[in-house]
């Protein structure tokens, strides 16, 4: 990364942790097929299995082999909900989610509907909580899994899984848990928490890009959605990334060994950014207010638009995201933002900050300044305040 630059868009990209990259490297070397029975495989299928205890530990598994190794965040997501659903379809055909899920789940359960399965997204309130009530409401016999995230990566609210979980459990289902964004930010700990399913993405740890693991709780009935050579457990099949892997596990081990510490000092910055940043006009909190992650910001601007925020900051030198970044080419209005009541003019104007390793306590002020000048130019160009309109602010309903 570019010294003179600030970087705080580590959800939609998370540069490698330059420690793990050094303990990796040697596997980016030389490459050994883990099922061959020669020492350069015996040295690869160790790393693996390495790797699969860290990350086992990170989240507190019964066991490494309850970790699949997988190529990220949206092949662990296709493999649980599409796994349990078809393996599970003797019990019911319907599945669920919330409203706020990445798109990595929510195409996967509205694929199922072409296998005749049936699907209900549950609602989320202004912060974008889970309505409990209304999850319990649209449980039913039939319902074999239900997708929630751990936290969202655009508007960093965290849900409450353990309750999910007792109301999950009572009905007999799975709970699959998309872990993408908050692994390594705060604890997790898949028994404590009675999670069946949980998704993890080294890149976000802090690893290589191109691996991502599945926690499977012991007894999980579930099949393969993509058949072949029969490596790990024969729920992923094809050769494995020993250098994504070994990295993964790396990054694991590292953030948990620097969670309590490091989310503490993030938290710090990040909430001086949000103090600074809130003293604009107009300029408004996405998300739950406490229940969030350490390292995450974000916000909406009434008058302005995202993608023109987005170059703004980094003309300035300052690199941010409007929030749905793997969707953003579309130009669409967050679907999360649009779940939490929001009008597709209030959800244009979003800014989400991701902060890491590489921020310090200075970053603040020229990240609040460059924000400062970012609106303040864009609304003395925007069409919409010379008109001197103004949208509803505040009393956004369902
Ligand atoms: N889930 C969440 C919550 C995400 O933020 C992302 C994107 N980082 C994904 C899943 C998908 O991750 P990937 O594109 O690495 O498969």
């Amino acid at each position: 990364m570019d010294n003179n630059k600030i970087y705080m868009d580590r959800g939609s990209a998370t540069p490698i942790d330059p420690r793990v990259l050094e303990f990796a490297h040697p596997f980016l070397k030389t490459a050994g097929n883990p099922s061959a029975l020669h020492r350069q495989g015996l040295e690869a299928r160790s790393a693996i299995e390495e790797a699969r205890a860290k990350v086992a530990d990170l989240i507190n598994a019964e066991k490494p082999a309850s970790i699949i190794f997988t190529s990220g965040a949206t092949e662990s997501n296709n493999i649980a909900i599409r796994g349990t659903a078809m393996r599970n379809i003797g019990r019911g055909k319907h599945v669920m989610g919330s409203a706020i899920e990445h798109m990595s789940v929510l195409n996967p359960l509205k694929d199922l509907t072409k296998s005749g399965f049936t699907m209900d997204l549950v609602p989320v309130d202004k912060a974008g909580m889970v309505d409990l009530a209304k999850l319990e409401e649209l449980i039913s016999q039939e319902t074999v899994v239900l997708s929630i995230m751990h936290a969202n990566n655009e508007i960093g609210t965290i849900q409450p899984i353990k309750e999910i979980s007792k109301i999950v459990h009572e009905k007999g289902m799975y709970l699959h848990v998309d872990a993408t964004a908050s692994a390594g930010k705060v604890p997790i700990d898949v028994q404590d928490m009675n999670i069946d399913l949980l998704t993890l993405s080294s890149n976000d740890l802090g690893g290589p890009q191109g691996a991502g693991a599945l926690y499977i709780k012991t007894g999980t009935r579930i099949q393969t959605v993509m058949p072949g050579g029969g490596q790990e457990r024969g729920l992923r099949s094809g050769s494995e990334n020993i250098f994504a892997i070994a990295g993964m596990g790396e990054a694991a081990r590292l953030a948990k060994e620097e969670l309590p510490v490091e989310s503490e000092r993030l938290k710090r910055i990040r909430d001086d950014l949000i103090r600074q940043i809130l003293k604009n006009e107009k300029t408004f909190l996405t998300g739950h207010p406490e229940k969030r992650l350490p390292h995450h910001a974000s916000f909406r601007f009434s008058f302005i638009e995202g993608e023109s925020i987005l170059l703004m900051m980094d003309f300035q030198g300052v690199q941010i995201s409007t929030g749905s970044a793997c969707s953003s080419k579309t130009l669409e209005a967050s679907h999360v933002l649009l779940a939490t009541g929001l009008t597709h003019e209030q959800a244009h104007g979003s800014m989400v900050l991701t902060l890491g390793h590489e921020n310090k306590p200075e970053d603040v002020k020229i990240v609040a300044e460059a924000t400062k000048k970012t609106i303040d130019r864009l609304r003395m160009l925007s069409p919409i305040t010379q008109e001197g309109e103004e949208y509803p602010e505040e009393e956004h309903h369902h």
